[in-house]
């Protein structure tokens, strides 16, 4: 994920359903075109997360976010306002969006400037994302899927202990309630190999779409537990995703 920008002034927007006011934003990117697929898309940051990925390349912002100033979210809804009809969406990034209350009215105020709303999260919280689609508030959600969903695997890859099922429960509801999904893994040889790989793709299976990306070990949190392995190259990569992951989730008689 990009690295979030540091501009931006202190401040706090009007539109929150939570008395506590709208999520802290971090960072803000004007135009994208990698975070959204088929889209051009901004991009905003938000704090914190319940998972501590030892890759993770926004780790400032995950255990140090007040090294960034706090966007205005007026400000943001400002610089974003002239951009509708140009920029099809707005990624809501971070970080983990769903640890914070008000989200939804965050969401909210994008989609009354005219916006659709993508969000990305790690599925640790399955009631925000079930509510949250629900209500209509998103577009699509991307879903991170880290490893197999075995407490032990899982916790290497997300750096602590991970409920799982809770995991588990996030992949079920969008599988099962149609919303535009698609389930994401950066994978590294040496914990993401052959049977781990094979777990994942059943886990998936019947989801709308899974991508596969490399894991790049320059910029980790923490290189140390991944040990002194290689990353995937982009050909394995390749076939990767076009023999296991396209595969996982192409449904019955559809060829491509
Ligand atoms: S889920 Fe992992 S990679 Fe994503 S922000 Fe949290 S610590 Fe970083």
């Amino acid at each position: 994920m990009p690295e979030p920008s540091l501009a931006g002034a202190a401040g706090r927007g009007e539109a929150s359903r939570d008395p506590a006011g709208p999520p802290p934003i971090k960072g803000f990117i004007e135009t994208s075109f990698i975070d959204w697929r088929g889209y051009i898309s901004a991009v905003l940051f938000l704090p914190g997360c319940n998972f501590a990925c030892p890759y993770c390349h926004n780790y400032t912002l995950v255990n140090d976010p007040e090294a960034y100033l706090t966007l205005d979210l007026d400000e943001v809804l400002a610089r974003l306002k002239p951009f509708v009809g140009w920029i099809d969406g707005v990624v809501v990034s971070g970080g983990e969006p769903t640890l914070h209350p008000g989200l939804a009215g965050l969401v909210e105020s994008l989609r009354a400037i005219g916006f659709k709303v993508k969000l990305d999260t790690n599925g640790s919280r399955p009631e925000t994302v079930r509510d949250l689609c629900q209500e209509g508030l998103l577009e699509m959600v991307s879903m991170d899927l880290k490893a197999p969903l075995d407490p032990l695997s899982y916790a290497r890859a997300a750096g602590k202990a991970v409920a799982v099922e809770r995991v588990a429960a996030t992949l079920d509801y969008l599988r099962s309630s149609g919303m535009l999904h698609e389930i994401r893994s950066t994978i590294w040889p040496a914990w993401h190999g052959p049977e781990e790989l094979k777990d994942m793709a059943q886990a998936v299976e019947g989801c709308q779409n899974w991508t596969l990306q490399a894991l790049n070990p320059a910029n980790a949190w923490n290189r140390l537990p991944l040990g002194p392995g290689e990353a995937y190259t982009s050909d394995e990569l390749a076939r990767l995703q076009t023999g296991l992951a396209d595969a996982a989730c192409r449904p019955p008689g559809r060829d491509f």
